[in-house]
């Protein structure tokens, strides 16, 4: 299996080779705070048959745990860690066709945000709930 994924900015990519050995949703408080989400999903690498072209730097959230971004355009990339040395857990929704994920399972279950129960019983919109105001009065 070959998997391929890139940042917002195009300006990291990265290609995979070999099976994938964990599919993670993870809703730690950590991963929610790094990414700015409710939720973040993994595609656990090995770290050999893992390239990556261009730069990317990462932050050491805890001692020996590395969160790597573009520096670019700030897209997360990646969790590595001493805990698991031979892998890394590469942001699933970076994948060049994110809707192939295929996760296996949900950890730190237990700080899920209560609200994701909410999502289904709440409207739906194809694109934005209201329609946007004029740019020239926006950031
Ligand atoms: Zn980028
Ligand atoms: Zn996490």
């Amino acid at each position: 299996m070959v998997l391929t994924g890139n940042c917002m900015c195009g300006a990291v990519g990265w290609t995979y080779s070999g099976d994938t050995t964990r599919n993670l949703v993870c809703h730690c408080v950590d991963c929610q705070r790094a990414t700015s989400s409710p939720l973040t999903a993994f595609l656990g690498m090995r770290r050999e048959h893992l390239n990556w072209t261009g730069d990317v730097v990462h932050y050491e959230s805890s001692p020996g745990t590395f969160r790597g971004f573009c520096p670019t355009c700030g897209t997360r990339l990646y969790f590595r860690s001493g805990r698991w040395p031979s892998e890394v857990h590469v942001h699933a929704a970076t994948m060049t066709d994110p809707g192939e994920y295929q996760p296996d399972a949900q950890v730190f279950i237990g700080a899920r945000m209560k609200w994701l129960d909410r999502l289904r019983s709440l409207p739906n919109h194809q694109g934005f709930q209201q329609a946007p105001q004029d740019s020239a009065d926006t950031p």
